[in-house]
């Protein structure tokens, strides 16, 4: 947003928590309340039901009001073949534009952005072409028509749909609010299952200019959680973030951040500077690292498309995230073509010996455009059909595509086993119980906590998250929380 504000738009923000439709009333309202000329809607595949709905209710109520969809979604629609070999350096003869999907989506949005929305919808707004097109009942826009800036009047909402803020714990001292920011944008990497390398056609915005600018708006915010919405790789921004932080005085705030194990290290070696930046970091208030390791399987991960870093390296980046008093969450995915009882078993076990304190199961889901959606449709791979075609399916958070683990003979495209699926289908729960209860995490808390205690408020604070989610019995860390109780 703060994009669209730079180059002189009026922006109003606003969320509308996926599917509350108190949410949705509140948003209508604070339209009437506005001079809004436009909308745009951010959504994920699985929010586009959702986004749908919330169009109908624009339309029916503003009809002369512009509805944008933007989104990784929406995006990947249009995937010619150029964008798609340049994006994941592989040649596939089945790219085209999802023609159907274009027009199913043009039933509810004015306008569908393609590539970077701000760009797009900037672009529009001004009435000019650039390299990210925004399109029209599925043909490009006319940038240079002054009729469509002027119609749209540079007035503009993005909205962003909301599934839950669960993922913004663990919580500060005194939580008093999050505000996602996006540090950088795009991402140099191309894993096959992420829409990522279509939308940025692996093109990394580092906003290092921006930094003096983002520091002190986090300063001047009441907030005091900072959540990085997109993955932040680059090590110079990270220093220059820190050290801003530090010459501006912010105390009291706390960050987190998605980033790549390999930002801090190459193949077999860990960055020289590594260390010294984990403590800036942490002594400018760092409170998470997400780590993108998906798997710990070699073949798995080649599958993905994901640099196989040395095994050892990745755990001493996480030992080393996790010395600096920095909480590291590691970040999997499963259901990829060679996973089996033995690959989940071995990563049960890997989490008991490795350093990141916590854990996020997703499950291998083909997002429209990118390798593994070409992949599955062509072998055949969905569950079913309601798993493919219901988007709302589509939060990686429920096995959606076959895996050696669900089907009956192993194999990766056999007859599903409903007790295999099933099986597969709670592996989310119940390996994160067997994890958070088993010694080997108590030993890992009560070790940090000692070496860290002044994080002990947030640690107290994943444990409540742990107990809300029922993956522990309440009370059963034995830790001294008590300079925590006002939790
Ligand atoms: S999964 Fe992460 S590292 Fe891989 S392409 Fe997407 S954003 Fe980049």
């Amino acid at each position: 947003l703060s994009y669209l504000a730079e180059q002189g738009h009026s922006i109003v923000g606003s969320r509308i928590p996926w599917k509350e439709r108190q949410g949705l009333k509140n948003f209508l309202e604070q339209i009437k309340k506005s001079n809004i000329k436009t909308v745009g809607i951010s959504a994920f595949t699985f929010e586009i039901p959702w986004a749908e709905k919330v169009a109908e209710a624009i339309r029916k109520d503003f009809p002369q009001i512009k509805i944008i969809l933007g989104g990784p979604h929406a995006d990947t629609c249009y995937v010619s073949q150029k964008k798609f070999e340049k994006a994941y350096k592989i040649k596939y003869p089945l790219v085209h534009t999802d023609d159907n999907e274009l027009r199913r989506l043009f039933k509810y949005f004015d306008y569908v952005a393609i590539g970077s929305g701000e760009i797009a919808i900037d672009n529009l707004l001004k009435g000019k072409s650039g390299y990210f097109p925004v399109l029209r009942g599925g043909v490009p826009e006319d940038y240079q028509n002054p009729k469509i800036a002027n119609a749209l009047n540079r007035f503009i909402v993005p909205v962003r749909l909301l599934k839950t803020e669960a993922g913004f714990y663990p919580l500060p001292e005194n939580y008093s609010g999050t505000e996602t920011y996006t540090g950088t944008e795009g991402c140099p990497n191309n894993c096959w299952f992420c829409t990522s390398a279509l939308t940025c056609q692996r093109h990394y915005v580092d906003r290092k200019n921006s930094i003096p600018q983002l520091v002190n708006t986090i300063k001047q915010s009441p907030k005091n959680l900072i959540w990085f919405d997109n993955e932040i790789s680059q090590l110079p921004w990270l220093i220059n973030f820190s050290k801003e932080l530090e010459k501006q005085k912010v105390k009291g705030k706390s960050w987190m951040l998605m980033c790549g194990i390999d930002t801090f290290a190459t193949k077999n070696k860990i960055k020289a500077e590594t260390e010294n930046i984990f403590k800036l970091m942490a002594e400018n208030g760092c409170l998470q690292i997400c780590y993108g390791v998906e798997s710990i399987n070699p073949e798995i991960l080649t599958n993905y498309n994901k640099t196989s870093l040395n095994q050892g390296i990745r755990d001493k980046v996480l030992q080393l995230t996790n010395e600096a008093g920095i909480i590291p969450r590691a970040m999997m995915v499963f259901g990829g073509k060679n996973e089996t009882e033995n690959t989940l078993k071995a990563f049960i076990k890997w989490t008991k010996s490795c350093p990141a304190l916590t854990f996020r199961i997703a499950y291998v889901t083909p997002f429209r455009g990118t390798p593994n959606w070409y992949e599955v449709n062509r072998e055949n791979r969905w569950i079913n059909d309601e798993l493919r075609d219901n988007l709302e399916h589509h939060t990686t958070d429920e096995p959606v595509v076959k895996c050696p683990v669900i089907t009956k003979d192993g194999s990766l495209t056999g007859e599903v086993d409903a007790e295999k699926l099933e099986k597969f289908r709670d592996f989310k729960i119940e390996a994160l119980k067997e994890i958070y209860n088993s010694a080997e995490y108590h030993a890992k808390i009560r070790n940090f906590i000692e070496k860290h205690p002044a994080k002990t408020v947030v640690i107290r604070g994943l444990i409540y998250l742990f107990e809300k989610q029922g993956l522990v019995e309440e009370g059963s860390f034995d830790h001294d929380f008590e300079q925590a109780l006002s939790f």
